[in-house]
């Protein structure tokens, strides 16, 4: 238990009240990414997580998905004085290769004699005496920082950024549509930083659409967890209810209907799973279809506030993201998308309310989404 690693945490501190309620969460998530460690252990200690553990690589690793981790540093303990804090800064600072530098002290203890300046200046001092690296106030290579606690003191050099965002868990549940797609993973993960708790919902459509899009909703989903996504995954076979979607008129709008009918599905699966939203990957005009019409059209069938995390991103961003929580390899593999599966000729980009309603006319939509909604097959990711 020799490595220890200091954790950062932000925008908590906004939240006034609410504080503890999401440091106890932070916390709690940090042990569920550091237990299958086996080596790690977390202490809370004056604004920070510290994991002592027997290899901080492994440690960063885990803690890099953790929402609410603000950034990261492997670092070094002494115990205060300030002999201590010069012997550790020379330490760390001997063989960094950096050409310049500059120290950062934040004492926590109060009780402790010397006040941050003087310390700073008294380590920077040291440091540039002893190994002629230059000391620049505002452009430095590297920042030494060193925090001065009641219970334990360190010292560390480098930040590596955290994911950010807020605990998984403190802003309740959403039900995400995940396709196979590129686009609604990313609207997963976006929710999951804003620290709600996510479980997915997939319609497939077999025979008519092959096993791999449920194979990778599957995949999607396992990546999903890896952010701190503790989810269920109730996978839909859509293909009959298509096939008798499809049979309505006008047919330029059963891709509407397709999604109407997946709302009213997802509503009711979402309302078992304690969740409160609906979450949809759509960007505003991305393709012909997510036109703010058809999405007035779609969400009007919705039992329950739709949340389009997305709806302003370029397709690059997303694109972006996606190769950035991992997501990405898995969703360009070749899928059949079931929304895509029994397509009209000149599919509908406007669609009109009243036109809708009048489609829907002779069938049992709230039937239908019930039956899906029971035949579903829940697993546990
Ligand atoms: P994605 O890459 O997420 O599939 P997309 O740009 O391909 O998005 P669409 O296929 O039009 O867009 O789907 C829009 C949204 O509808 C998706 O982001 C997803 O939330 C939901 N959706 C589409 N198909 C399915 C499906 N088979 N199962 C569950 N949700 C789906
Ligand atoms: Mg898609």
């Amino acid at each position: 238990m020799n490595d220890l690693v200091v954790l950062r945490y932000g925008e908590i501190f906004l939240k006034g009240k609410n504080r503890s309620f999401f440091i106890s969460a932070l916390r709690n998530n940090l042990k569920r990414a550091l237990e299958p460690l086996g080596h790690a252990q977390l202490k809370g200690v004056h604004g920070r997580f510290l994991v002592f553990s027997n290899d901080n690589k492994e440690v960063i690793e885990a803690c890099r998905h953790v929402f609410g981790i603000t950034s990261i540093s492997p670092a070094v303990m002494f115990s205060p004085s300030m002999e201590n804090a010069i012997t550790a800064g020379l330490e760390i600072m001997s063989d960094s290769g950096v050409s310049s530098f500059k120290v950062k002290v934040r004492r926590s203890d109060k009780s402790f004699p010397v006040k941050s300046p003087e310390i700073a200046a008294e380590v920077g001092g040291q440091i540039h005496t002893k190994t002629g690296i230059k000391v620049d106030l505002h452009n430095p290579e590297v920042i030494v920082e060193i925090e001065i606690g009641k219970e334990i003191s360190f010292i560390s050099l480098e930040r590596i950024p955290g994911p950010g965002g807020l605990p998984v868990g403190v802003s309740s549940t959403v039900e995400l549509l995940l396709s196979a797609g590129i686009d609604s993973p990313v609207a997963g993960y976006m929710m999951l930083k804003r620290g709600a708790s996510i479980n997915a919902t997939t319609f497939y459509s077999p025979p008519w659409v092959g096993e791999e899009s449920l194979e990778k909703a599957i995949s999607l989903s396992k990546v999903l967890s890896q952010w701190g996504a503790q989810m269920k995954l109730t996978v839909v076979k859509y293909g009959e209810a298509q096939k008798i979607l499809r049979k309505c008129r006008p047919d330029k709008l059963a891709v509407i209907l397709y999604r109407r009918l997946m709302m009213r599905t997802t509503g009711i699966i979402a309302a078992r799973n304690g969740a409160k939203a609906l979450v949809t990957g759509e960007s505003l005009g991305q393709v012909a279809s997510q036109t703010l019409e058809n999405m007035i059209a779609i969400d009007d069938a919705s039992p329950m506030l739709v949340l389009r995390p997305l709806v302003t991103w370029d397709k690059s961003e997303t694109i972006e993201w996606a190769r950035k929580i991992g997501t990405y390899d898995i969703s360009i593999l070749p899928h059949e998308d079931s929304c895509t599966l029994f397509m009209p000729p000149a599919p509908e980009t406007k669609a009109k309310m009243d036109q809708v309603i009048q489609a829907e006319k002779n069938i049992d939509t709230m039937q239908m989404a019930q039956d899906l909604a029971d035949d579903a097959i829940v697993i546990n990711i």
